[in-house]
């Protein structure tokens, strides 16, 4: 590897000067970065909760995005999967592959990372580090409650659907980037590059929700992982969807009303609760001071239905193009 100057910069030495052992906040980690494993102790009565994403340039991202928010978002999708399931994150590895070594690249990367995971008490603890397309994948391990992870396949006929935040703002922030849509409002351009993964409210729900996922691939394509995973279905109602100024006025000026449901990356959490439990789901969302919206409600008769205009229509689980296409 070669920094920008030409100087030959080592493997090596990149790890240790960007990578070692940054500081830890946790006492379950025996072992961090430098040794040919990390030794991590984990906690009795908890499951491990293990998940992994990639991230690659072109594909995931643009090549000249700010690597600060490159370094936040690799984290915090990661997170997001942890906390889809009720895990609270403890551990991270990193592996990172480089065409060259720009040391300012990989300092302002390394900066939106550990920011994001000294907010979450959570440790980096090893990783790999190659040379070739950019491309940045991520292990993340949390603890759950010991038999009470939030799954997909969990859900019963009857349970009431919510939505946490708001939805489509980061597929609203991608169309401004492509120069598909115009806003002067800087939220679906923040929801884009900066996530917030819902970790506290994720645990909360443990043995209050039954089932629970992750927005990433966009409403309907997520919901419909659950109802297909629980063997239902469900109806939704398009005026209950939670949308932020900026995409409600898109919407007012295009009619395009299926982004909410299509868009990915807002990483909001979408679970089922029995109708029972919503006065606890109030309270909870209350005390935790994070909107969530109740927006639909499981059903026998499988397949996703949504309420729109006074008449019900049925929703294709299918990508974004299948769905434009109807
Ligand atoms: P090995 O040859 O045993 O794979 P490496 O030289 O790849 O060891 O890594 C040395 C140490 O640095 C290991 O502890 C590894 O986990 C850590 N490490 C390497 N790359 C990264 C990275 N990008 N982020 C965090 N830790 C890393
Ligand atoms: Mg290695």
């Amino acid at each position: 590897l070669t920094d920008n100057s030409g100087r030959r910069l080592g493997e090596f030495d990149l790890i240790r000067r960007y990578f070692a052992a940054p500081e830890s906040s946790r006492g379950d980690t025996l072992l961090g970065v430098g040794d040919d494993c990390a030794l991590l102790r984990p906690s009795a009565g908890f499951d491990l909760a293990v998940t992994t994403d990639t991230l690659v340039s072109g594909v995931h991202f643009f090549a000249d995005v700010d690597p600060a928010d490159l370094g936040h978002k690799a984290l915090a999708v990661n997170l997001s999967d942890l906390a889809a399931m009720g895990a609270a994150p403890a551990w991270v590895t990193l592996c990172l592959t480089l065409p060259s070594v720009n040391e300012a690249w990989v300092e302002r990367f390394r900066g939106g990372f550990l920011a994001l995971a000294q907010r979450h008490s959570v440790d980096l603890v090893g990783g790999d580090t190659t040379r070739g397309p950019l491309s940045i994948t991520v292990q993340a391990i949390g603890f759950v409650t010991r038999d009470h992870a939030l799954r997909r396949s969990t859900a019963r006929a009857g349970d009431l659907i919510y939505v946490t935040g708001t939805i489509g703002s980061a597929g609203l922030g991608l169309k401004v980037l492509r120069g598909e849509a115009e806003t002067e409002d800087r939220e679906p351009l923040q929801r884009l590059l900066r996530p917030e993964p819902r970790v506290e409210a994720a645990q909360a729900l443990v043995g209050l929700a039954h089932a629970c996922i992750d927005v990433s691939d966009g409403l309907a394509a997520d919901l419909g992982h659950i109802l297909d995973q629980s063997g239902f279905g469900a109806t939704l109602d398009a005026d209950q969807l939670p949308l932020s100024s900026a995409v409600m006025r898109y919407i007012d000026n295009t009619g395009d009303w299926s982004l909410p449901l299509t868009a990915g990356d807002d990483y909001e959490l979408c679970f089922t609760a029995p109708a029972e439990r919503s006065a606890a789901v109030d309270a909870l969302f209350e005390r935790l001071k994070t909107p969530c919206t109740l927006i639909g409600r499981v059903e026998a008769d499988p397949g996703l239905r949504i309420h729109r205009g006074g008449r019900c229509e049925v929703l294709p689980l299918a990508g974004y193009d299948h769905f434009r296409a109807a």
